[in-house]
């Protein structure tokens, strides 16, 4: 398969000032720090972690909305990185995003019609006419009523905003849209109408997706592949099945184990684990593996060596996680963390 967009080595540090008795400097936010991942054209790569991790932030690394610190991104064959403004407007065209709360994205006292077609106005040279009708299209395909076209946002309920905001992402045919937290603003019952509609737009134009959530339950029935995010890094990647069934970093085992099985199928039910503590704070992460505070299967090695992203226990190549300890099928793994620095 053909690699759509590659990230090597990304990092993306954001200066805070000193405060108080922290110290006059001020110090460096580690949101994204060293990532490195392929995503392929025409999947759905899910992207997963607690809200702290760098997910977001690395999403708008890619969409250029940030600039990188370090390492590179390639779209398409081609050094995005460092593009001047005017060279990337066309591969903007190509890399779009959705949001996770549609209404914050959409201006109150401007129509919908010339919100959807706003991208037509800023890129394009259409008549006005000729916008209508591909705005009305667009309104359409999203299950939208092309006749609302001169409502307002807040004419429209949350599941119809969003498919607002669908429609003006694809309204320049992009190759790839990443996806923040789509659905998790909007009613449990709404959120399988928006799933089905990327799923059917995805068949539809060809799409791929990043998809990102901060839990597993709804990436596990969207992604192709999953990759796991801690502390600015990723920490385990592989195909959803996989990761699903063995998952070998402890932290996607713990994510794991929180989400109910529906699944009559699957195996029972995997106990949940507690994790002790929150996230540490991005601006000094934990030496050695960052998630050894509250790792259930931490050593004294842990805190001393960093683990790299590889395959484990004699996974295959598309299987990675960075860990000295992965979990072994049946293992059984402390239900509560201990913390080893206490
Ligand atoms: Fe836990 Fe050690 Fe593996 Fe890190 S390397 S996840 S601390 S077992
Ligand atoms: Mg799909």
């Amino acid at each position: 398969t053909e690699t759509l967009l590659r990230l090597e080595n990304v990092y993306k540090h954001f200066h805070v000032r000193g405060t108080g008795w922290f110290g006059r400097g001020g110090s460096y936010v580690h949101a994204v720090d060293g990532v490195s991942l392929d995503v392929r054209a025409g999947e759905t790569l899910g992207l997963v972690g607690e809200t702290g991790c760098g997910k977001s932030t690395l999403a708008r690394c890619v969409a250029r909305l940030h600039d990188v610190t370090d390492g590179s991104i390639v779209f398409q064959g081609r050094d995005i990185t460092r593009l001047p403004a005017r060279k990337m407007r066309p591969v903007r065209q190509d890399i779009q995003m959705i949001f996770q709360d549609p209404y914050g994205s959409l201006n109150p006292r401007r129509r919908v019609g010339s919100i959807i077609g706003d991208p037509f106005a800023i890129h394009g040279t259409e008549s006005r006419r000729a916008r209508r009708l591909r705005v009305q299209e667009l309104m359409e395909l999203v299950g939208l009523n092309p006749e609302h076209y001169n409502r307002f946002p807040a004419d429209f309920s949350g599941g119809q905003r969003q498919r607002i905001g669908i429609a003006r992402a694809l309204a320049l045919r992009p190759k790839m849209i990443i996806c923040d937290e789509p659905i998790s603003a909007l009613d449990v019952s709404i959120q399988a109408q928006i799933i089905n509609l990327l799923a059917d737009l995805q068949d539809e134009l060809g799409l791929t997706y990043v998809f990102i959530a901060h839990d597993l339950s709804v990436v596990q029935h969207v992604s192709d592949r999953i990759a796991v995010m801690y502390l600015g890094q990723v920490v385990e990647l592989a195909p959803t099945d996989e990761l699903m069934n063995r998952p070998r970093h402890p932290y996607t085992n713990a994510l794991l184990s929180a989400i109910p099985v529906a699944d009559p199928d699957r195996a029972e039910q995997r106990e949940r684990v507690v994790l002790a503590g929150d996230m540490p704070s991005p601006i000094s992460p934990p030496e050695g593996c960052r998630f050894h505070p509250r790792c259930p299967k931490a050593a004294p090695y842990c805190v001393e060596n960093v683990p790299l992203l590889e395959p484990r226990l004699g996974d295959r190549d598309d299987h990675v996680a960075s860990c000295h300890f992965p979990v072994a099928e049946g293992e059984d793994i402390a239900l509560e963390s201990p913390s080893i620095d206490e």
